[in-house]
Formats: C-alpha cells, structure tokens, sequence
C-alpha cells in the first residue's frame, strides 16, 4: 500500500497549571521547572523529524495541543513558536489550531500567536456556569470564559471552543443555559462532549466512593439532542459525532486523521501516523525528556497499519461524519472493499435501525447517531 507524505502535524505541549479531576491527557501539572528543558527536546525532536523528511515538511494543518499550550509564558511561547516556522512550511491556505485555556489569555499572547501565524484557537471552555466549573476543577468563571472569547475572535476570528454535558448534577435546563449562551458568542466551531470517567482519573475514584453520581443515559441523550438542536438554529452544522462548524469551518486538522491521512506528531504522548507506522512517545513528559536528552528514542509504542486496519479504521472514523463515509474513497486508499469485509457487520447494523446503505455510502441513521462507539467498534471488529 502506497502512503502518502504527511500534510498535518500535532505537537502536545503537556503543561498545565492544575491537573483536571477528569482529565487522562498526557498532562504535567504545576510542574513549569519543566519548561525549558522541554523546548529544548521538542527542538531537537522536530529537528529529526525535518531530517527525516530531508527538507522542512510542507503543511497544510498544524494542530498545537496539550495540556496548554497557552500556559507558555510569552518569552517561552514565542522561542517555542519559533521553533515551529523553523520547521515546518506552510502551504498556502493553512489552517494553524492552538488550543488555549481562557485564563492565560492576554492581548500580548494572542499577538505572538498570530503574529507567527497562528489562525484558529480551540479554547478550552467546558461551562459558563460557575458551579459546574467548580464540580469539573476548572479555574475560570463563566463571565471570564465568555469575554475570553470576544477577546479571541476579535484578534483571531477563527474560535472553537469545547464544552463538556453530564457533568455531575447536571440538568438540562443549566446544559440549556450554557448552549444558549456558546450560540450567542463569535465562534466558528463547537466541540461536546458528555464526560466521562476515565480509569487513573480522580473522578473515576470518586466515582466509585459514591462521590461523584454520573447522570443517567435519558437526561445525557436530552442533552446531546438539544445540543444539535440549539447548534443547528445558530447556523453550526452538525458534521462529526461531537463537532458543529458554521460553513467553511470544519476543522481541517481532524479531517484529514478522520479520513485516514497520515500526519507527524512531537512532543510527550503525542502519535504519529507516517508510512503505515503508527508510533507514540513515552506519556510521561520526563520520561520523554530523559530520552531525548540522552539522545536516545522518545518512541513508547510503534504497530504497522496494514491495509484492512487501516480500511476498517477509515469505515468506524468515517461513520461518525454526519453526512456519511464514501466506501469507495476507502477501496481507492487501501485496495480493500469494505462491503465485502464487514459485510455481515453492516447487515446487522442496518437490521438494528443504525446504518443506512447504499451500494458505496454508509450513514448513520438518527437513532444510530447516540450509537455511533458501538457501530464503530462493530467496523472495527
Ligand atoms: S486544562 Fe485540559 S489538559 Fe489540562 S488538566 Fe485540565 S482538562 Fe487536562
């Protein structure tokens, strides 16, 4: 199978003031000693990275990640920043992601940051409401989140934000309040997520003492709908499982993994798809350190995606597009026919009212839509 030159890079900066009580992301807290040694291994790593290629990679999307990123002070942000154009080309066009929290925003970073290019920004918002703030151990307030935002698309008016529902006592008259209030601010894109409860996480543990009571399935489906609801009235079209984009704003960095395109990732717990092999870095940032400094592989895991994989996986990403997977895009990519493959799979899909099919097309039907894990799994499988 023939794979083509990577488009797209990530790159995970793992600081973060506080470690979240859901949060399982490869995350380094109140940790900022860290800092500078950091820098200098990203530096380094991209370095490889663009010897590899023999020449700086050509992008279309770049997607800096975290953690946050914006938890850079400015003079650490802008080497970091710099390291990065260094590196990279970018095509015309681009379309440059980095998430930030609302409370490291400043007019002077928000400078840096499109000075150096940087046109679209996936703020980390989660509520607007102050309690369910406090309940998920974020440190803003609602009103600050809501004028973090003004601030943003007034110097970048390209905004995402993520907001997470089901959050512990939980109704869905306050999700209500907190869509009502996203729909009527300057973004261009929205993420949902319901929470959950990841195993290693505080919550997971407090959920399990009885701390924490996760709302029921009923009251989360109310919530995803009226989401899609309240989106669709304000002109964000529902296009993935748990994104909305107002037209020309769909995130072009997760469209190209959704469709199976390969990228170049760097940084701690960051994976990267480059020639069929998958690879990640060592999660802990100071594992991640210490192998780079020691001029050794920050490499943990590596697996070749064969070509049914990677079939099956453009099937199970492709079905939560809203609008649908084309089955004959995926045979062009990998020579596989994924009627044939999963063809008992996709009966049974459709005989349980999930999927509807053409000869070439599979689309989530509404009920299949609150399904969409277990139809990917199924793909998958
Ligand atoms: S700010 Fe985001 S990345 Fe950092 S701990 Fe909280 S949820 Fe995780």
């Amino acid at each position: 199978m023939h794979w083509p030159t990577p488009r797209s890079a990530y790159i995970h900066v793992p600081f973060c003031r506080h470690r979240c009580g859901y949060c399982n992301f490869s995350v380094v807290a109140d940790r900022d000693d860290l800092m500078d040694r950091y820098l200098a291994a990203i530096d380094q790593e991209l370095d490889r990275l663009a010897g590899i290629a023999n020449r700086p990679p050509v992008l279309d999307t770049l997607f800096v990640g975290g953690g946050t990123p914006t938890h850079l002070p400015i003079a650490r942000l802008q080497r970091f920043l710099q390291s990065l154009r260094r590196r990279f080309d970018l095509a015309d066009g681009f379309e440059w992601t980095m998430e930030a929290n609302p409370e490291d925003i400043t007019a002077e970073k928000l400078d840096v940051m499109s000075g150096f290019g940087v046109n679209r920004v996936s703020l980390g918002i989660q509520s607007f409401d102050d309690r369910k703030l406090a309940v998920l151990e974020r440190s803003h307030s609602g009103q600050s989140a809501a004028e973090v935002i003004q601030q943003v698309a007034a110097q970048i008016p390209n905004v995402s934000i993520d907001l997470i529902f089901a959050a512990p006592g939980e109704t869905v008259s306050a999700w209500a309040e907190d869509l009502r209030i996203a729909a009527s601010l300057p973004i261009t894109h929205v993420s949902t997520y319901s929470l959950t409860y990841e195993k290693g996480t505080s919550f997971w543990t407090r959920r399990h003492r009885g701390d924490l009571s996760e709302v029921d399935e009923s009251t989360e489906i109310a919530m995803y709908d009226l989401g899609r609801e309240v989106f669709a009235a304000a002109g964000l079209r529902h296009y993935e499982i748990s994104n909305f984009a107002k037209s020309g704003f769909r995130c072009r960095h997760n469209l190209a993994y959704w469709q199976g395109d390969p990228w170049y990732a760097a940084g701690p717990g960051a994976a990267a798809f480059v020639d069929g092999q998958r690879v990640m870095n060592h999660r802990s940032t100071t594992t991640y350190l210490k192998r780079i400094e020691s001029g050794g592989n920050p490499i943990a895991e590596s697996e070749t995606i064969v070509a049914e994989e990677a079939a099956r996986e453009g099937a199970a990403f492709g079905v939560r597009m809203i609008d649908g997977v084309d089955l004959s895009q995926i045979r062009a990519r990998t020579g596989i026919d994924i009627s044939s493959l999963c063809a008992a799979s996709l009966d049974h899909l459709r005989s349980q009212g999930l999927i509807n099919r053409t000869a070439d097309h599979i689309q989530l039907t509404p009920r299949g839509v609150h399904f969409a894990d277990a139809v990917a799994r199924e793909l998958l499988s």
